[in-house]
């Protein structure tokens, strides 16, 4: 295949499959989309489920707005096209690692129903697993791991989400409550939902 102006040549033809990939390393890759609202838990159970996982074989990739923001999308910031613009580089970074076998586990406030239905269309429908991690606002406020609610209460933070900025809470996802739970509790019952569709 080649491209409009003729310099790029497709090699994906050519090159090992994500199934022979995906055999070598006896998994099946997804990609796990947190989405939640800041505090609700997304990173810290991200972290816990991987570790998991880690100990059961599997290869894993975390992705989160510290890595991504401080590394390939530091020249973004939050305007409506730098949010897009961030969740599309994202979301291609994460077909990368699924298209080398690896699981992902992608976790962004992602606060919008069509940021997220972005992400899955370049995903691919097949690979997307969303998983709305479900805390109640005023327990996020409280835990404000961050400091953020703080300062948007303070109005140092604009459009801060759940405080001046909308969370549409999707439909369709595996949902995960954590008011009253403890981590490693919340980790396993994650994990439980998505040992069918990862293999072994
Ligand atoms: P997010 O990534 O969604 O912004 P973080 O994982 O950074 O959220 O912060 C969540 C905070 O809530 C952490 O300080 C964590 O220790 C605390 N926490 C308390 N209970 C839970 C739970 N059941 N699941 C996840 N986090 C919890």
């Amino acid at each position: 295949m080649k491209d409009e102006g003729g310099n790029i040549y497709s090699v994906f033809d050519e090159i090992l499959s994500r199934k022979e990939k995906e055999e070598l390393l006896k998994q099946h890759s997804i990609v796990l989309w947190m989405t939640g609202l800041s505090g609700s838990g997304k990173t810290t159970i991200a972290k816990a489920l991987e570790r998991l996982m880690h100990e059961d074989g599997y290869l894993t990739e975390l992705l989160d707005g510290d890595n991504i923001r401080s590394g390939i999308n530091k020249n973004l910031g939050f305007s409506d096209e730098d949010r897009t613009e961030n969740i599309r580089r994202i979301a291609e970074i994460s077909k990368l690692f699924v298209n080398c076998g690896v699981i992902t586990i992608n976790c962004f406030v992602s606060p919008t129903k069509a940021i997220r239905q972005q992400a899955k269309e370049i995903i691919g429908e097949a690979d997307f697993v969303e998983v709305f991690i479900d805390t109640p606002l005023e327990i996020c406020e409280q835990r404000d791991p961050k400091g953020l609610y703080k300062k948007a209460r303070k109005g140092e933070i604009k459009d801060f989400t759940g405080i001046s900025a909308p969370f549409e809470a999707p439909e369709d996802a595996v949902v995960i409550k954590t008011e009253g739970k403890e981590v490693a509790e919340c980790a396993k019952e994650l994990y439980e939902h998505i040992l069918p569709k990862i293999g072994k």
